[in-house]
């Protein structure tokens, strides 16, 4: 298992207006939900987990994956995983190059870095996909492969910015199972933001509201 995560005493305004004020503990494994309306700092607050926050925004407080104080670091440093409402594939690129491109340079070797990616796309029911052009994917699929993706970035925590908001009803269920069941296989700490209820139950765990 690895380290949980904690926002100690978070603030992040804009224009002297409080947007977020928040001290909670992720454990490994678990998943925090943040709902919110469009426009009350949802992903403000990820912005600040990630180290990438637009100057325009005041904010203070702490993060701190275990031992690590993550607001001290830069964001290439953080080892934060984040899924978007997009896939954001690189086009012009295979889904292996896609996945390849995520694994920590550390990891040395042109063919344990190919059968981490083969491993990673089976982990996601991908198998033998390696070769297609992103393009061509279902948008489930596209989904999955930016899960595989940054699994594959090795990270310490996951930050999940509205991912399933695109998928229709049936693919957005599979999903949410997929990446909860992944997160705790891997005793990722999870922070989920969405002004979606049912991600909120889907993701079992405790409920923070913001902005009304
Ligand atoms: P949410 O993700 O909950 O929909 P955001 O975190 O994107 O909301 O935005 C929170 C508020 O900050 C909104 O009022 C938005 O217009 C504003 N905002 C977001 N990014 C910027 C920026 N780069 N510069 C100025 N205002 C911004
Ligand atoms: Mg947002």
């Amino acid at each position: 298992m690895g380290d949980g995560l904690r926002l100690e005493g978070v603030t992040i305004a804009l224009g002297g207006r409080m947007l977020i004020s928040i001290t909670h503990a992720v454990e490994p494994g678990e998943v925090l939900t943040i709902m919110g309306p469009s426009g009350s700092g949802k992903s403000t607050l990820l912005a600040y987990v990630g180290g990438f926050l637009d100057r325009v925004f005041e904010a203070s407080g702490r993060v701190r994956a275990g031992d690590v104080d993550l607001t001290a670091l830069p964001p290439e440093d953080r080892h934060v995983g984040i899924l978007f409402q997009d896939p954001l594939l690189f086009p012009h690129m295979s889904v292996a190059g896609n996945l390849l491109f995520a694994i920590p340079a550390a990891l040395r070797g042109k063919s344990e870095r190919m059968r981490l990616a083969r491993e990673a796309l089976a982990g996601v029911e991908l198998d033998g996909m390696e070769d297609r052009d992103p393009d061509t994917l279902s948008g489930g699929q596209k989904a999955r492969v930016a899960l595989a993706r940054v699994l594959l970035s090795a990270p310490r925590t996951l930050l999940l910015d509205e991912p399933f908001s695109k998928l229709d009803t049936e693919l957005r269920q599979q999903m949410r199972r997929l990446v909860f069941s992944k997160a705790r296989e891997r005793g990722l700490p999870v922070l989920l933001v969405t002004h979606d209820e049912a991600d909120a139950q889907a993701a079992g765990g405790p409920v923070v509201r913001i902005g009304g």
